[in-house]
């Protein structure tokens, strides 16, 4: 048969995660798996089954070794030392040569034969009565995951063989997978997992990378080489699309570049409502690369930067000096505007190489963010002595992320007197007046925000998270996103309450999660009273945009409603009807 074979368009519908329109190649990346898949191999297949296994067990000596450097440098001796037990496992011949064994019998590749020896060796340990060889166990268990992924290359590593420009397909994109994707070559990239808020999300809005995620199955779909239309705004992805298709998404790229191109003309308006209401637009901004966009699009200053974005798709941990060049980069390229530095939220899905997964069962809910910075002092005062050293630039303030009682503030605070102590006994300068904020995204904190204000300058409404807890939805999670609910009578109200505690200690608070970027959920917060927005640096021309089409009495009009009303569904369609009202063109985008 001659001629080419015309392919069916398959048309997608998933969460669209950051806007823009995208042609080209598909990149399919195999997912990364624990699991091992049996193969049956032959006699001659046996010598180059065990070459590959040593040289994964090579590989994996050399990440320990250079993991444990790291983690000495920046967490102490006594961190890194957990690692010499990893090694004894990688280096254990018997345990190896019992694999090996395995596998010329047998006949299977080596996958299998791996998690079965060492199930049979952590097993046979972890029934011993002794605490010591119970530990050992969990080494085995860890140390073969790293062996597993090896031996299957993982994620990080297929995207950085990426050579031609392409859409990357993917199961899953962990925010270190994604804080390093090569912008000029990963086009876009659509998921089988993920949420509008998860941190894949919020790296693919601050890379500008048009994104798709929760599409369930898109890797059973696409093969690599397939070509691949995404429209991050509306989350439609379609495979092999058609002609007509291509020439309708050529029609309304121009169409957006037409408006984007109006809205960027607002860089240098105030974000003014139309009867003179002043509501700052900051940045959220995860890499330095951003800082040069936030002026550019007509932000000013950074509302949130996430610095455990300085940690993660790094093979080195930043200690003092790197951390404080970053900060001081980041104060200088704003100055006089306030950076905002929110110390360390790393655990659950942000764990940089070097931090062993402590295996926890409700890892959101575990030793994340303050919790992990104050279990881990050496850690967390390396970054406050980085903060404080940076903050003779005048407008650097500093927050805690995932507060949810008053004592976490408190010691937090007293580990940065105790950094502020070191430094003047040192003779090193900062600002001894640094503004203290924290987060407010556990519901705890919300409705404590009375009792945590003696202790601080600002609050930061981190709707994301504030949503996740509140409702018991995982952010992240494609399966229950439809319950994950901004407009929710439960965070409306305690968005409101937060407001009125902030007022009365004569407090300032900005909304840095999701929801203010969110066009149409602008004019309810503003109505609510927020003070401030921080917004990725791409979303700032919208809101400005928004913000400036807005009557600051149509906002307080709207909030009040909100606030009698009995359903989410009701407060999201008063919302819509508003921006259909008077900024219609954001919803285009
Ligand atoms: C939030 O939770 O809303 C927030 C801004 O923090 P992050 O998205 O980094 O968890
Ligand atoms: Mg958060």
């Amino acid at each position: 048969m001659t001629g080419k074979q015309v392919k069916t368009e398959i048309a997608l519908k998933g969460i669209g995660v950051s806007p823009g329109i995208a042609v080209f190649s598909s990149q399919l990346l195999t997912p990364h798996t624990d699991k091992a898949v049996r193969r049956p191999i032959s006699e001659e297949e046996v010598p180059s089954e065990i070459l590959r296994f040593e040289d994964a067990l090579i590989a994996t000596h050399d990440q320990i070794k250079h993991i444990q450097k790291q983690v000495s440098q920046v967490l102490g001796d006594e961190h890194a030392s957990i690692f010499d037990a990893h090694m004894l496992v990688v280096d254990d011949r018997t345990f190896i040569e019992d694999v090996i064994r395995t596998i010329k019998k047998d006949l299977i590749n080596v996958e299998p034969v791996l998690q079965s020896v060492a199930n049979r060796y952590a097993d046979m340990l972890s029934k011993v009565e002794d605490s010591y060889l119970a530990e050992r166990a969990a080494d085995i268990r860890d140390v073969t995951k790293r062996i597993l992924a090896n031996l299957a290359g993982e994620t990080l590593d297929q995207m950085k063989q990426i050579k031609e420009p392409c859409i990357v397909v993917a199961h899953d994109l962990s925010p270190s997978d994604t804080a390093s994707i090569n912008k000029t070559l990963v086009k876009a990239f659509v998921t089988d997992l993920g949420s509008s808020t998860s941190h894949t999300a919020i790296m693919a809005k601050a890379l500008e990378v048009p994104a798709v995620v929760g599409l369930h199955n898109i890797t059973a779909v696409v093969n690599s080489g397939e070509t691949v239309l995404i429209d991050g705004g509306k989350g439609l992805v379609f495979v092999n699309p058609t002609e007509e298709r291509l020439e309708e998404y050529r029609k309304r790229a121009e169409d957006q570049e037409q408006i984007l191109l109006e809205l960027a003309s607002l860089r240098d308006k105030a974000p003014e409502t139309m009867d003179g209401y002043l509501v700052p637009i900051t940045a959220n901004i995860e890499l330095l690369e951003e800082l040069e966009g936030v002026d550019a699009r007509g932000a000013k200053g950074i509302g949130l930067f996430r610095t455990e974005f300085l940690f993660l798709g790094k093979n080195s941990l930043p200690g003092e000096e790197q951390q404080y060049e970053a900060y001081v980069r980041a104060a200088k390229s704003q100055y006089p505007s306030p950076v905002v530095i929110r110390t360390l939220d790393l655990g659950a899905d942000k764990l940089p190489s070097g931090f062993e997964n402590p295996d926890e069962m409700n890892p959101f809910l575990g030793d994340r963010a303050i919790r992990l910075c104050l279990s881990h002092p050496e850690l967390f005062k390396t970054q406050l002595r980085a903060i404080l050293r940076a903050s003779v630039h005048d407008n650097i303030r500093m927050m805690y992320p995932m507060v949810s009682c008053v004592q976490e503030v408190m010691d937090a605070n007293t580990l940065l007197r105790q950094c502020m102590m070191e430094l003047s006994k040192e003779g090193i300068g900062f600002n001894q007046d640094i503004q203290i904020g924290t987060m407010i995204e556990v519901p705890s904190a919300a409705l404590i925000a009375d009792l945590i204000a003696p202790h601080v300058s600002f609050f930061s409404l981190g709707t994301n998270d504030l949503i996740q807890y509140t409702m018991a939805v995982d952010r992240g999670n494609e399966n229950v996103a439809h319950l994950y609910k901004p407009t929710h009578m439960a965070i409306i109200r305690l968005i409101d309450h937060v407001v009125k505690v902030s007022r009365k200690y004569g407090l300032w608070t900005c909304v840095c999660g999701q929801m203010a970027a969110s066009p149409h959920l602008v004019p309810l917060l503003i109505g609510l009273g927020v003070d401030e927005l921080s917004v990725s640096p791409s979303q700032a021309p919208v809101i400005k945009d928004v913000i400036r089409k807005l009557y600051y009495s149509s906002a307080v009009e709207l909030a009040q409603k909100a606030l009698n009303s009995a359903s989410a569904e009701h407060v999201e369609h008063l919302c819509r009807e508003l921006i259909e009202e008077i900024a219609p063109e954001v919803l285009e985008l």
